[in-house]
This record gives C-alpha cells, structure tokens and sequence, in this order.
C-alpha cells in the first residue's frame, strides 16, 4: 500500500513575496515545523529570473538549517512559461535547489499548456510539479492524460499533492496512481498555521493510499 508521509511538507512560502504573512519568516518556519515535529520541509518561495533577494533568503535557510536535525531542503516554486521554459535564475537550476514547477498564468490554449507542462517534465532541473490542474477552460482526455502520467513516470518527476488547492483532482491522480507515480504532500503554506497542514485534503491522501483505485 502506497502512504504518503504526512510529516513532510514539501512546498512552503516566506516573506520574502509580497503577499505571505509577516511573521512566515524563514526561522519562524523552522520553529514550526520543529513543534509539529516535521521530518522533511522544503522552501519553496515563489522566485523569478529577475529576483535579487534570492541569496538572502538561501544564506537565511542555511544558517537556521544548521540548527535543527530534521531536513531542509532549499528550493524555489518557479512559474512555467508559455514556451515551458521554467521562470527561474539558471543559477538554481541544479541538484542543489528542490524546484517545484508551476502554473501561475492561464494561457487558456490547451495546445500551449500541454506542450509547456510537457517540457516542464522533461527538465532535468525540475522535481516536481506543483498543484497541477487543466485550466477551467479545458479539460484532458484519457489520452493525454496517460500521455502525462507515462512522461512523469520516464522523467521520474513527482507529482505533488496540494493542500491549498486541492489538486490535482481525481481524474489525473487515478491515471497517475496505476502509472505508480510517485507523490509527496506539500501544504502550499503561505502562513504559519497552515505548514504541514493536510485537512483540506483528507479525500486525496485517502484516494492514494486506498489500495483499489
Ligand atoms: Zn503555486
Ligand atoms: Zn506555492
């Protein structure tokens, strides 16, 4: 039977954007998830090529990483572009940083989505795609969305479950689930209470974990 680790979040905002909590600094995610007693959490700021805070915020996790002994993973939530090239300085774009992919901007057109979610799994930089849903406007067949799931599988990408969209929605986890890909939770936090928090999605990790799909 397939379990998802409920005491790891992998996807977790700061201050550092312009619209988290003030007080979701990066020591005061570390305290949190030392309270709730996490395994595994990963930074994930929302960042752009343009972005020059970047160093302050990887020297922050670094020096409050080296407190605690749970992991920390350092990493960025990158926007895919319309040509599926990731919105990310190149300098990230290594096995150093856990990037999350994701969809920030609808593009409307099924064709350009679907071929930028594509190269998005192909890039080797990328770990994982983020709260991944077709927009309202259009919908995957069978077809492409077995398509997806095979892409994921030979790309070895995992797919995350997230908690503050509720995604991705049952359709596509019932195709990637007999793929056997691989998921992990992340709660999307973009305030203290909510890290490590999976109520939202009590249906999703029971769908996963149920051993009949
Ligand atoms: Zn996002
Ligand atoms: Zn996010």
């Amino acid at each position: 039977m397939l379990v998802l680790n409920i005491r790891e979040d992998y996807h977790i905002h700061c201050n550092y954007n312009d619209h988290s909590s003030i007080d979701l600094t990066v020591e005061n995610v570390i305290k949190k998830a030392k309270e709730l007693n996490l395994q595994t959490i990963a930074f994930t700021e929302h960042v752009r090529k343009t972005s020059d805070w970047t160093e302050k915020y990887l020297d922050e996790i670094n020096l409050f990483k080296g407190k605690v002994s749970f992991n920390v993973l350092p990493g960025f939530e990158a926007k895919i572009l319309g040509d599926g090239t990731i919105d990310c300085p190149d300098s990230y774009l290594n096995d150093k940083y856990f990037i999350i992919a994701s969809f920030h901007t609808k593009y409307i057109n099924k064709i350009q989505w679907y071929g930028a979610l594509l190269k998005a799994i192909q890039n080797e930089n990328v770990n994982v795609i983020g709260h991944l849903a077709p927009e309202p406007e259009f919908s995957l067949t069978t077809q492409e969305i077995r398509n997806l799931g095979e892409e994921i599988v030979s790309n070895n990408k995992l797919i995350e479950i997230n908690a503050k969209y509720n995604r991705p929605p049952l359709e596509l986890l019932k195709t990637f689930k007999e793929l056997g890909i691989n998921f992990h939770l992340g709660s999307d936090a973009h305030s203290l209470m909510e890290i490590g928090n999976y109520n939202r999605i009590k249906n999703l990790i029971n769908y996963i974990e149920q051993s009949k799909g």
